[in-house]
């Protein structure tokens, strides 16, 4: 009853509720309760998962970057040790005097220096492999003269592009001076214009040295077998080799313009290609002039 100041019953309240549904209330709110706990249980455990796989994580891939310096570590070892029995080998050959031999023993001998070379080259690509991909790699930076190096890479190509019918060009222009390495300048050259001469069967391979706003372009063509749209995009991947009926019989490693392509990078420059399949190919590297 609801009664006023004075004690006269005003009205009445009807309360309809049993103990029954106090409880339902009750029993719902537990159950909320156990519902939310058993969300925030799971949450935890997925998290706990988780975190159990960053770690995983975290240690396989300290223990796959040890395999890989492992394997860094041998293969340069290996290439090293390759390197003494072939200056072994260049030495006695070189002790050699060719008056006293016959026309085979000749031929023998070139094969065997060839086959040094090659051999003497592809330990320096190996060993060039791992340092670039440990980023060990270092360029002494000089003032140069781009013609000079073409000269001298051209030059030494000559008797490779003769001994294919080919003929090799360069014509010295005056053009300014670049930053570079010279000794990683002439590796990258000849990893270019080598590859000019293996890959034309026919025809010219020539060298251009040319000054165009800030920069120094030297433009390798060649009227070889090319390189479809394709193959250009993904041609200074490293191991990356074409196939097809041209290229089946030459060998190669697929790593010269991958290394040549880290080298011109390093030192600031671009490389670049243009070519057409069938028609022959144009490799260009460009490079800032140096300001004084
Ligand atoms: P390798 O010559 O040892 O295979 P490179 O990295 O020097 O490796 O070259 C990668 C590939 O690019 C070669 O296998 C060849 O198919 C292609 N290539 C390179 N230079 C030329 C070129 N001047 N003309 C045609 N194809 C070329």
């Amino acid at each position: 009853a609801l009664t006023d100041t004075l004690g006269e019953v005003r009205g009445f309240v009807f309360l309809d509720t049993s103990m029954a549904s106090v409880d339902n209330v009750a029993a719902r709110n537990v159950r909320n309760a156990y519902a939310i706990l058993l969300g925030i249980i799971f949450v935890i455990a997925l998290l706990l998962v988780r975190q159990a796989k960053v770690v995983d994580y975290a240690v396989l891939y300290r223990k796959l970057k040890d395999v890989d310096q492992m394997k860094d570590d041998f293969v340069s070892m290996a290439a090293h040790e390759l390197r003494t029995p072939l200056s072994v080998i260049k030495g006695y050959l070189s002790m050699i005097s060719p008056e006293r031999l016959t026309d085979t023993d000749k031929e023998g001998i070139s094969r065997v220096n060839i086959s040094v070379e090659n051999l003497n080259s592809l330990v320096g690509d190996i060993l060039d492999v791992v340092k670039m991909d440990q980023g060990r790699i270092r360029f002494d930076m000089k003032e140069i003269d781009v013609s000079d190096i073409v000269a001298e890479v051209a030059d030494s190509l000559q008797s490779l592009a003769k001994e294919k019918n080919l003929t090799l060009s360069f014509v010295r222009s005056s053009i300014s001076h670049i930053y570079a390495d010279p000794v990683r300048l002439k590796q990258a050259l000849i990893n270019i214009v080598g590859n000019a001469i293996k890959y034309t069967p026919q025809g010219n391979v020539s060298v251009m040295a040319t000054e165009e706003g800030e920069r120094v372009s030297i433009r390798v063509r060649d009227t070889g077998i090319g390189i479809s749209a394709e193959d250009q995009r993904k041609l200074f991947g490293k191991f990356l080799r074409i196939r097809s009926k041209e290229t089946e019989d030459i060998r190669g490693t697929g790593l010269g313009l991958w290394i040549t392509a880290q080298i011109v990078s390093g030192m600031n420059g671009k490389i670049s290609v243009e070519s057409i399949k069938g028609k022959g190919s144009d490799f260009i590297l460009s490079f800032p002039v140096a300001t004084p």
